[in-house]
C-alpha cells in the first residue's frame, strides 16, 4: 500500500457525512491515518463534496471539523450498535447546530442549487444535519459498521448484504482471518458470499 493510497479520500460510504467519517482511516488502530491534515486538504475535500465555503477554511476550521467528525463517529457507532448515544457527543452536536444555523436558500438554473455555505462551519452544519436526519429516521436501519476492529467504518448498506466496509482491504483481511479460523475449527466464522468486496476503492 503506498502512502498516496492511504491518504486518498473515500467517497464510497453512501453519504457525505459518512465520507467525512472516512477522512480518518484505521481510526481504532495504533496509527490512524489523517486524510484532513491541513486546511488545504479540508478545502479540497469540501470542494469534492460541492460544499466549498465562500471563505476558505483556516486552522480553526480544521480543528472544528475533527471535533465534529469524532462526535458524529461516536453517535454513528452507537446508532449502528443500538446502544444509547454518548452524552458528550449529543451535547456537542446540539450546540454545533444551534450555533451554526444555515437556512436553505435555493436557486435554479440548469438544475436545482443551494447557495454555497458562507463558512466552513456552515458547510459542516449541512453535513451534520444530514447525519442527524439519517440517524434519527428509518434510514438508520441501513447503516452498518465494518467488523474489522481497527476500522469500524460506518457505511450505508440498504440490501443488507455487505459484511465489511467498501474498502477491499478490510474485506480481504477479514476473509483471511475467517479462512484461518475455518482451518483451525470446523465451524466457519463468516457466511459464504456475505460480501461482494469486488468494487475497487481506496484504503480504510
Ligand atoms: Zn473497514
Amino acid at each position: 500500500m503506498t502512502k498516496d493510497d492511504r491518504l486518498a479520500f473515500r467517497f464510497d460510504c453512501g453519504a457525505v457525512w459518512l465520507n467525512l467519517l472516512a477522512t480518518r482511516g484505521r481510526t481504532f488502530s495504533a496509527a490512524p491515518v489523517e486524510r484532513l491534515a491541513t486546511p488545504a486538504r479540508l478545502a479540497e475535500w469540501l470542494e469534492r463534496c460541492e460544499l466549498s465555503p465562500a471563505r476558505p477554511p483556516g486552522q480553526g476550521d480544521l480543528h472544528r471539523t475533527w471535533t465534529l467528525r469524532e462526535a458524529l463517529r461516536s453517535l454513528a457507532l452507537a446508532t449502528v450498535e443500538e446502544r444509547p448515544p454518548p452524552a458528550d457527543a449529543v451535547a456537542h452536536l446540539s450546540a454545533f447546530l444551534r450555533e451554526h444555523d444555515d437556512p436553505v436558500r435555493l436557486s435554479a438554473d440548469d438544475r436545482l442549487r443551494r447557495e454555497p455555505p458562507l463558512t466552513t462551519a456552515h458547510a459542516l452544519a449541512r453535513i451534520a444535519r444530514q447525519a442527524v436526519d439519517q440517524m434519527t429516521g428509518s434510514d438508520r436501519l441501513a447503516l452498518k459498521s465494518c467488523p474489522e476492529p481497527d476500522c469500524r467504518g460506518v457505511f450505508v448498506d440498504p440490501p443488507g448484504r455487505r459484511r465489511w466496509c467498501p474498502s477491499p482491504a478490510c474485506a480481504s483481511r477479514g476473509r483471511v482471518r475467517a479462512l484461518r479460523a475455518r482451518r483451525r475449527n470446523v465451524a466457519p466464522s463468516a457466511p459464504p458470499g456475505a460480501d461482494d468486496g469486488r468494487s475497487p476503492s481506496p484504503q480504510p
